[in-house]
């Protein structure tokens, strides 16, 4: 009899894992409470790119000038029909998912999962049955939702989530943007470029203040943020909000997460908005699992404890994805590699999951790209290292496509001359990621990098220009 295994949650990490199980012959059951493909294919990673190529889309007809097209252009936003194209891609890509999983014979169950042990799932179907999952391992992969702030009650019209701002059919006049991490940066970028007035408030004192992104980065998130006319309010939360017929009165205030607060931003301030948008950070979509009363731990904040082999405290149940909180990074891209872990290791395997060389990127414009440590981090771990960097705007491909804004960073061990970090942003730096990522997952050097032909004139020139300056160095 084949292995049985039941998969919660169909998101990037739960249909990867299913796909690869279904494809060594397991038995397969997924259980989805919404839409196949999670959040980030319905409300994440896709749909924001959707509307990213929308926002970059009116910025060029906006620069036709600028490339010597002549001619006037009155192009602006046309929010449903940029909800509706969002829509019909993630359509797309959902019925791929699900053709997928019926080529491959996985049974789908929709409905909400509850862990009994680890050789059953009960599950209340959204048409209201009750059905019983049975199998020899269940991985878990349920995600994370919206962290919400006391202050800040949502009504999803006035004050909204992310997942809302993805369904707005009219374009906000002012847009009060709480949180300048990843969600609340690429969303001002986006809005700006639709129309909106945007501001951002933050509490800690930098732009994407996440331990992965190198303080040279946030540096240029704020210039080209203000550029825009985005404006940021730095080391200060949002202390209260009132409803009004046409909008939002927000008083910001000092942030309790920063100690010394510039005089800028001591005082309590009111900013009106017509929209506030929340996006302070991501919970657990843990409620119902049944986690406790079957054993699986957890940490203080709710988030699923788990070994390098994506194994819980009860064995046989596995979890991967978001649920496993930031201590091992939420982004779809690792949930997916997790997804393997775990699918092989239900399947008898032996596989252990490293998060040693992990991509990030951040679709604001310009784009940020990330991979490995950052200056602060290496310099924290006592390293001796170099770091060097380039201009953007020194590429001839830079130049011509009229995308100035940017840089090349490298982190390179001084003493082994091996890549410890690369940082960029730049225009399309999120796809030239990927070569010191697979130069870091190979120990290459930044030697390696400089003597490897880069094709003229591309952007990844970029890496090549930059580990050129270690020759010098040395
Ligand atoms: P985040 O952690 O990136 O940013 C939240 C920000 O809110 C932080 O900068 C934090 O300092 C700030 N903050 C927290 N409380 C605050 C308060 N009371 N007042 C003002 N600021 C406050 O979280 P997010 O932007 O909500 O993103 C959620 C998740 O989605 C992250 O795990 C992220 O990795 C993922 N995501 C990834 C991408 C991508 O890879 N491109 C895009 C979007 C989201």
């Amino acid at each position: 009899m084949s292995t049985r295994i039941t998969v919660i949650g169909g998101g990037p990490g739960g249909y990867t894992a299913a796909f690869e199980a279904a494809r060594a012959g397991a038995e397969v059951t997924l259980i989805e409470a919404a839409r196949m493909g999670g959040a980030c294919l319905n409300w994440g990673c896709i749909p924001t790119k959707a509307f990213k190529a929308s926002a970059d889309a009116l910025e060029t007809s906006r620069r036709l000038k600028e490339f010597g097209i002549a001619g006037e252009c009155e192009a602006k936003a046309d929010m449903p029909a940029i909800v509706a194209r969002k829509e019909r891609i993630t359509d797309i890509l959902r019925g791929g998912l699900e053709k997928t999983c019926s080529r491959l014979g996985i049974n789908i169950i929709h409905g909400r999962g509850k862990v009994i042990n680890a050789g059953l799932v009960r599950v209340r179907t959204n048409d209201g049955q009750d059905l019983e999952a049975a199998g020899d391992s269940i991985i878990i992969a349920t995600g994370s939702t919206h962290l919400y702030l006391p202050s800040l009650s949502i009504d999803h019209k006035r004050i909204i989530t992310s997942d809302d701002a993805l369904q707005l059919d009219y374009i906000p006049k002012r847009m009060l943007i709480v949180g300048g991490g990843v969600i609340g940066s690429e969303f001002a970028f986006i809005f700006r470029s639709f129309g909106s007035e945007v501001t951002i408030v933050e509490g800690l004192d930098r732009i994407l203040p996440l331990p992965s992104v190198d303080a040279d980065l946030s540096k240029i998130m704020l210039r080209e943020m203000k550029k825009k006319g985005i404006k940021c309010e730095l080391c200060q939360t949002a202390v209260r909000a009132e409803l009004s017929s046409n909008g939002v009165s927000i008083v910001l205030g000092p942030s309790p997460f920063v100690e010394k607060i510039p005089s800028s931003a001591q005082k309590e301030k009111t900013i009106e908005a017509e929209v506030v948008l929340v996006a302070v950070g991501r919970v657990p979509v843990t409620k119902g699992l049944g986690l406790e009363a079957a054993g699986v731990g957890t940490d203080q904040k709710g988030w699923i404890k788990v070994d390098e082999r994506c194994r819980t405290s009860v064995p046989d149940i596995y979890a991967i994805g978001d649920v496993l909180g930031p201590s091992k990074i939420m982004l779809a891209h690792v949930a997916v590699m997790e997804g393997l872990v775990a699918a092989g290791n239900c399947l008898g395997m032996d596989k252990v999951m490293s998060y040693d060389v992990v991509p990030s990127a951040i679709f604001t414009s310009p784009e940020m790209a990330s991979v490995g440590l950052t200056e602060a981090q290496a310099r924290q771990q006592g390293l001796n290292l170099v770091c060097i960097q380039t201009q953007f705007r020194e590429l001839g491909k830079a130049q011509a496509m009229g995308e100035l804004a940017g840089l090349f960073k490298l982190v390179v061990d001084k003493d082994t001359d091996r890549l410890l970090g690369a940082h960029l942003a730049g225009a399309h730096v999120s796809d030239i990621i990927a070569e010191p990522t697979l130069a870091m997952s190979m120990r290459a050097t930044g030697k390696d990098i400089a003597k490897t032909i880069h094709a003229h004139p591309t952007l990844a020139e970029g890496l090549f220009e930059t580990a050129r300056l270690l020759e010098d160095l040395s």
